[in-house]
């Protein structure tokens, strides 16, 4: 979490421009964000098909030991 020194306070990631600027005074308090929004996309999907996998896992589980 970014903390300004103009403001003495810490930032949510998420609240913290684009540049890495202050949402409050606008000076930069963390790195440029690289990531764009295709790669954020990437990540999500990611995390969703792992997601299904793990699903998909449990059921197996469920059915193997079910019997
Ligand atoms: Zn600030």
């Amino acid at each position: 979490m970014p903390f300004c020194e103009n403001c003495a306070k810490f930032h949510e990631a998420d609240a913290v421009g684009r540049k890495g600027d202050c949402p409050t005074c606008g000076a930069v308090i963390a790195p440029p964000k690289k990531a764009p929004w295709h790669f954020k996309l990437l990540i999500v999907a990611t995390v969703i098909y792992l997601g299904y996998r793990l699903f998909q896992l449990i059921f197996w589980l469920i059915k193997v030991l079910g019997h």
